[in-house]
């Protein structure tokens, strides 16, 4: 199966955004279970987890087609003790909330290590912080997403995914999950089908497809190993269709949500409705 579906607007709780989904006729989703911009949010109340559970019953997402995204001011790297206390406490209360919503996977951004610590102790302390929150949480798996490599964001590398999962304890419950533009912008190539097949051995080979818990499906403005990290939508930007049609034939990607973080909300519907025609197109070729 795949698992097609958008990062949707959770504003008016999160049962809302299940609701989204379903009416962008997507089979995932992805959504943030706070403000994404605030380290502090109110717990979720009883009756709003209730009608999460509810909502993604009746319109059939089982949290394996569900990717919830933490906040971008985690920094579970962070070179200052302090700071990297704040986030690895964020990040516990971002797994905590998942648990609550009854959901399997947490998508993250590895961390930053601000110029002021080796690249090496910066995964190294990355990993140890995913130790830490493991320990305190059950049945939520830690998806780090790759990056496009901006700033001193660590994750741009399939060699850094692989040194973070190599420094986490459980292997079960560490996974990633791989964002096309990120990827691109980070100077993984995915313009051609050789492009596509040449990035994704070296994904295999590094880190490994077990580890595959979900795929961030965006076209990139910004140029090829630029570093620079801005979306775009499917066939507008610098990568073109081919990857996406690549990924749907493909079922190394089966069973796994993938996401549109793409920048016109207005036109996921077709964008939805393209990947799942690209998906019927390989099934008819192989039949
Ligand atoms: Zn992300
Ligand atoms: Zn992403």
């Amino acid at each position: 199966m795949k698992y097609v579906g958008a990062h949707v607007s959770a504003a008016g709780g999160v049962d809302q955004a299940v609701l989204r989904a379903h009416e962008l006729e997507a089979t995932a989703f992805a959504l943030f279970t706070k403000n994404q911009r605030q380290w502090r949010a109110a717990p979720l109340a009883t009756d709003v987890i209730d009608k999460f559970k509810r909502a993604c019953e009746k319109y059939g997402y089982t949290s394996k087609q569900i990717l919830p995204h933490d906040s971008y001011l985690i920094n579970l790297g962070h070179p200052v003790q302090e700071a990297l206390d704040k986030s690895r406490e964020a990040f516990i209360d971002e797994l905590q909330r998942c648990e609550q919503l009854g959901l399997s996977l947490l998508n993250f951004h590895p961390g930053s290590h601000l110029m002021q610590v080796s690249e090496e102790r910066c995964l190294a302390t990355i990993a140890e912080s995913i130790n830490i929150a493991l320990d305190k949480t059950q049945g939520v798996t830690a998806v780090i997403e790759n990056t496009a490599g901006q700033g001193s964001n660590l994750g741009f590398r399939f060699e850094h995914l692989a040194a973070i999962i190599d420094g986490v304890e459980d292997k079960s419950r560490v996974g990633v999950c791989i964002d096309t533009c990120h990827a691109f912008a980070g100077g993984y190539d995915l313009r051609t089908q050789a492009d596509c097949e040449h990035t994704f051995k070296q994904l295999g080979d590094i880190v490994g497809f077990q580890y595959l818990r979900g795929m961030h499906l965006n076209d990139a403005k910004s140029a090829f190993n630029s570093r620079v990290d801005r979306h775009h939508s499917l066939g507008e930007g610098n990568i073109g269709k081919t990857v996406f049609s690549y990924i749907m034939a493909d079922s190394r990607f089966d069973n796994i949500p993938l996401i549109l973080e793409t920048v016109n909300p207005d036109i996921w519907i077709d964008e939805i409705a393209w990947l799942k025609s690209q998906q019927n197109k390989a099934d008819e070729a192989a039949a």
